[in-house]
């Protein structure tokens, strides 16, 4: 299905991972198909970006910003698209996801290129947040600089005052481990298959005969008996309910012939613990130890919040797939968002309005209201109400078709 709405395209990597190089041909290749450079096409670059050729995105000339008020200014009713180099160097606080969200949601396609994570191996800046709103993900791969390793190399460390590429092994300060472990993330709203395709690469390894572990979100008892995981489609496999990423730690951690690790419900996973310290560090911990992690799990809420810890993931993972489906509404554009919606006993049922609590598992009751969600493209989510609550650009951008 081609994908004819806007939408945010996220590239993430290390330094020296080809950002610019690849930011060239994208600019390259819509110069090529009509595009006015910094006509209807805006480039721009943070200070901080490639601070070796200031101004310029390899021959193309790109305004230099640092705030994201500059950047909304120079949006004018023909701005179609905008490219940001540099995007995680912008602050959340200064409005960098409330940008790019009003953006797409004016119907304009915004691709960002930003540092995964720092030298210390947490997500970079804004990162996770524009993780969390993005519908498309590549992670780009350096070569590892250590030595005569030429591995993939997916982190960042700081020598002296510059940074260099290093794979996971050269990245840990012990190093020398004989294998480290892969973390795939696959994202998207909900009803687009996540725990089916979870289901199939279950199948796969049992096939195998490989050693794995599957782990669910305890509270998440949906169509299902607790140590299920349950499809929508009410097809089960066994796991294992945790509420936090320590458990899932502990319980793998005893188990060294396992060679895969499936997360599935992500999103809930340590939700109530410090940043980061949910699912996060006990997944980075468990990667060193040379597990393999498959996480499945929403990246953002239903008002399109940051959702736990799974944007967090999406920065440190070597490989991201962002799922999507076909709206129910419009049954023409792909299926971005899961609408929360609310149905009220004996009455039809309408959107959630826009503040809410975060967790509210679907079908639970209370009340008789009863709450439901429908994964709707972005044009079609709707609350009930003011829409769109905070977002300090609403308003700001005319709507282009
Ligand atoms: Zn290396
Ligand atoms: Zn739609």
């Amino acid at each position: 299905m081609p994908y004819k709405l806007a939408k945010f395209t996220l590239f993430s990597g290390p330094v020296k991972s080809r950002k610019t190089f690849h930011a060239v041909r994208v600019l390259n290749s819509a110069r090529a198909s009509g595009f006015k450079h910094n006509g209807n096409f805006l480039v721009v670059k943070h200070p901080m970006d490639d601070v070796g050729s200031p101004g310029k995105i390899g021959g193309h000339e790109a305004y230099v910003l640092e705030h994201p008020n500059g950047i909304a200014e120079l949006i004018t009713d023909e701005t179609r698209a905008i490219l940001i180099s540099g995007i995680s160097h912008f602050k959340k606080e200064e409005g960098i996801v409330d940008l790019v969200d009003s953006l797409v949601r004016s119907g304009r396609n915004v691709i960002g290129y930003g540092l995964n994570l720092d030298s210390e191996g947490w997500p970079y800046g804004s990162m996770a947040d524009l993780m969390a709103i993005s519908d498309d993900v590549k992670v780009l791969k350096a070569i590892c600089g250590d030595g005569f390793c030429e591995l993939p190399a997916g982190r960042s460390i700081k020598i002296d005052r510059d940074y260099e590429p290093r794979c996971v092994t050269h990245f840990s300060k012990q190093g020398g481990r004989p294998r480290h472990g892969k973390l795939m993330v696959k994202t998207g709203p909900m009803y687009v298959g996540k725990t089916t395709t979870l289901g199939d690469l279950v199948a796969e390894e049992e096939l195998r005969q490989n050693e794995f572990m599957v782990f669910n979100y305890a509270a998440d008892n949906r169509y299902s008996e607790t140590g299920k995981c349950a499809t929508h489609d009410r097809a089960e496999f066994d796991s294992i309910g945790v509420t936090n990423g320590q458990e899932v730690y502990d319980r793998v951690i005893r188990n060294p012939n396992v060679k895969t690790v499936f997360i599935d419900e992500s999103q809930f996973i340590g939700l109530k613990d410090e940043p980061l310290k949910g699912l996060y560090m006990p997944v980075h911990n468990l990667l060193s130890e040379g597990y393999d992690i498959v996480v499945f799990g929403l990246a953002r809420t239903y008002n399109r919040k940051r959702f736990g810890e799974t944007s967090a993931l999406m920065c440190l993972a070597d490989e991201v797939e962002v799922m999507y489906g076909i709206c129910v509404d419009c049954k023409n554009h792909p299926s971005t968002e899961s609408q929360r919606m609310i149905h009220i006993k004996g009455k039809s049922s309408i959107p959630a309005p826009f503040e809410g609590e975060i967790e509210v598992v679907g079908g639970a009751e209370d009340l008789g209201r009863e709450v439901f969600y429908r994964s709707v493209c972005l044009r079609d989510l709707k609350f009930d109400g003011a829409s769109y609550g905070d977002n300090r650009y609403n308003g700001r951008f005319n709507q282009l078709e």
